[in-house]
């Protein structure tokens, strides 16, 4: 290997053309809190205080965007594991020896994931429009129902599901129900949807910094609606100053935590609220060329865009450099994410009409 060759191999790649990915460019404060406090393990809280402060600040942050006062929760070190969480907070508050989880198919495949690892089984029920089917998940609870899972801003077409409803639904089976807003917590306060603590009666949540957040990988974020329910993952910890943890993981990233709040003292709400709109008029703009062009394009709610290009023309498009994911229908799917610009964007029809 050359010198050169050597130097590139340890070069991140550019954001230039990524269009498939659901994470950015840090915001600058995020990415110099993130290298200060790369050697610190809010795992360890009562050794590693100072990232263990930062931690309750991230924790309240997060719940200024979600509507709730005084949350429970962690930064987590990503949207999987805090799904997984919430799945074994509801597993483990139930009494029932089978118990299972209701998801709309839109959900994150995560909760596959969940399922197996915490062995429960995962009823998946169909949308409609690209949202859970009320009476569908209506169908599919029963006693042994533990967990109601309701996406606000679907990974494949940024929808949002009738929360305040899924919730009435969850408690009258004596379920939980939980909302993966991943993806979606940081552009949905700039929105009407009703998706949050203060909508409904949501009982956990996933929301994560390092997507729509601009923080540094990893800061993935789990709230709960009070202590009780983060105390169903309590473990005693002998051999550390603290005596118990509510984690998935031991070690972990104070880079992580120490960027998420960084990038939430700086962005929210002000600059949260300008970024969606950029992305939001970027993925209306890009839905409105590819209409031009004779596409069938899912509306945008969010700022991504599916729309029915085929499989060469994403293939043609991959050659060129482009980075574009496809969603489980075959769609082409194109996020709108911070470093993706209007010239981008411009660029990327470029190509698509050259072919
Ligand atoms: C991205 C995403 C996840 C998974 O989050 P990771 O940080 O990749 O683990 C879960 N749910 C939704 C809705 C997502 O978009």
């Amino acid at each position: 290997m050359s010198q050169a060759e050597a130097a590139h191999r340890m070069d991140p790649q550019d954001f230039e053309r990524v269009l498939s990915s659901m994470c950015t460019e840090p915001h600058p404060a995020a990415r110099q809190a993130a290298e200060r406090f790369l050697a610190t393990n809010p795992g360890d809280p009562e050794t590693y205080r100072t990232v263990a402060d930062l931690e309750r600040e991230a924790v309240s942050l997060l719940g200024d965007l979600t509507g709730l006062a005084d949350p429970a929760g962690y930064v987590a070190s990503g949207g999987t594991e805090a799904n997984l969480q919430a799945v074994r907070i509801a597993r483990n508050r139930a009494a029932t020896d089978d118990p299972n989880v209701v998801v709309p198919e839109s959900a994150h495949f995560s909760f596959t994931k969940a399922a197996d690892v915490m062995d429960v089984e995962l009823r998946t029920v169909p949308t409609s429009d690209y949202r859970a089917d009320l009476d569908a998940v209506d169908a599919a609870i029963d006693d042994d129902t533990v967990l109601v899972v309701g996406v606000a801003g679907t990974t494949e077409y940024g929808r949002v599901d009738p929360i305040p409803a899924l919730a009435d639904l969850a408690h009258d089976a004596d379920a939980l129900c939980h909302v993966d807003a991943a993806f979606g917590g940081f552009v949905l306060p700039f929105t009407d949807h009703e998706w949050h603590f203060g909508h409904a009666g949501v009982d956990t949540m996933t929301v994560d910094p390092h997507k729509m957040g601009q923080a540094a990988i990893p800061a993935g974020g789990l709230l709960a609606r009070s202590d009780s329910l983060l105390d169903e993952l309590a473990i005693d910890t002998p051999y550390l100053e603290s005596t118990s943890q509510v984690t998935l993981t031991g070690t972990r990233s104070g880079a992580g935590v120490a960027s998420a709040v960084a990038a939430m003292e700086q962005l929210w709400p002000d600059g949260y609220r300008e970024q969606y709109r950029r992305s939001q008029r970027n993925a209306e703009w890009l839905a409105g060329q590819l209409r031009e062009r004779d596409y069938d394009v899912v509306d945008p709610e969010l700022p991504i865009v599916a729309a029915d290009v085929s499989g060469t023309m994403v293939d043609v498009l991959r050659d060129r450099g482009w980075r574009l994911a496809r969603t489980g229908e075959g769609e082409m799917r194109v996020v709108c994410m911070p470093h993706v610009t209007r010239s981008t964007l411009r660029s990327f029809v470029a190509d698509l009409d050259w072919y």
